[in-house]
């Protein structure tokens, strides 16, 4: 089986919340991708409600967009503790985590209907859970986001 980079993190060496470069990748045509693990709630600790992260991946696809350029993707982890992020280029990691701590502000602060939710736009559009998403982006806030580093298990 392939190698996966976030099986060589060692989850108990991270201090959550934080934004830390999971990899790089060069394209054939020699653009470069870079993977980002945003994560909310430190590893093996708790994890968010699946409603609650449904509705965080739908406010972050958009505020993340707004406030760092060139997203690919955002998609929750299984683990829900965090969210992946995929970007064109090599952005400094310092820029991506003013850009995520931007994102949260408008998600702690999101008053408004959840974007993308209904039968047509969302593929569950009934498992959310704006209230306990706010709180989960509140709570990151509060928890002082900083750049992690990647330490890798020692096998
Ligand atoms: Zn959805």
């Amino acid at each position: 089986m392939a190698n996966v980079e976030s099986f060589d993190l060692d989850h108990t060496k991270v201090k959550a919340p934080y934004v830390r470069l999971a990899g790089t990748k060069q394209t054939p045509r020699g653009d470069t991708i870079s993977k980002y693990d945003l994560r909310l709630l430190q590893p093996n600790a708790g994890a968010i409600e699946p409603a609650a992260i449904h509705t965080l991946e739908h406010l972050l696809a958009g505020y993340l967009r707004d406030h760092i350029e060139n997203v690919i993707d955002v998609s929750p982890m299984g683990c829900r503790t965090g969210m992946y992020m995929a970007v064109i280029g090599e952005p400094d990691e310092q820029g991506i985590l003013r850009g995520f701590e931007a994102a949260l502000r408008d998600t702690a602060a999101h008053d408004r209907p959840i974007p993308g939710v209904s039968e047509l736009e969302c593929g569950n559009y009934q498992d959310h859970n704006l209230s306990a998403a706010r709180q989960h982006a509140a709570d990151a806030l509060a928890g002082g986001l900083k750049v992690q580093a990647t330490v890798l298990l020692k096998r």
